[in-house]
């Protein structure tokens, strides 16, 4: 029971740092993105715009994932690299419009593949992206806050 207070409290506490760390223009140092009437975009910040790291880049620095997916199953090479293609596709239209949710590393072992991401959404995405061109099974779960989702996927 603790152990949920204290996420609860980690939660919150970094809701607020996320809702009050910004003033408004701010740009990201590393990737850029802009920070304009309460959300991250692609737009470009005037030069008086102050420099910060966004969310995003921060979670990349850190490899602090929102989202992980899993990946089991006997590969061909060719799928594996379709595999990979498909992640990098689903990221390439996600972040257009979501600047703050990108893949943090996909890691191939051999025998599994893991993908993180900065943010749940993605992953999601992604794993129905995945389900979606080689079906399979996707199982889905939740840490208590629902800040974080960690998806399995056997194919
Ligand atoms: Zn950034």
């Amino acid at each position: 029971m603790s152990d949920g207070n204290v996420k609860r409290r980690d939660k919150s506490f970094n809701e607020a740092k996320h809702r009050q760390r910004f003033s408004e223009p701010t740009t990201c140092k590393i990737c850029h993105a802009s920070y304009v009437k309460g959300r991250w975009s692609w737009k470009e910040s005037p030069p008086e715009a102050e420099k910060v790291v966004c969310p995003a880049c921060e979670k990349i620095e850190g490899d602090v994932a929102c989202g992980e997916i899993n990946i089991q199953g006997s590969f061909t090479d060719i799928m594996r690299r379709d595999v990979t293609n498909l992640i990098k596709n689903v990221e390439g239209c996600e972040i257009d419009e979501h600047p703050l949710e990108r893949v943090i590393s996909v890691d191939d072992n051999g025998d599994e593949i893991l993908v993180k991401t900065t943010g749940r959404h993605l992953a999601q995405r992604i794993a129905r992206a995945l389900f979606k061109a080689y079906k399979g099974h996707l199982s889905y779960s939740y840490d208590r806050t629902h800040e974080k989702v960690e998806i399995r996927w056997d194919v």
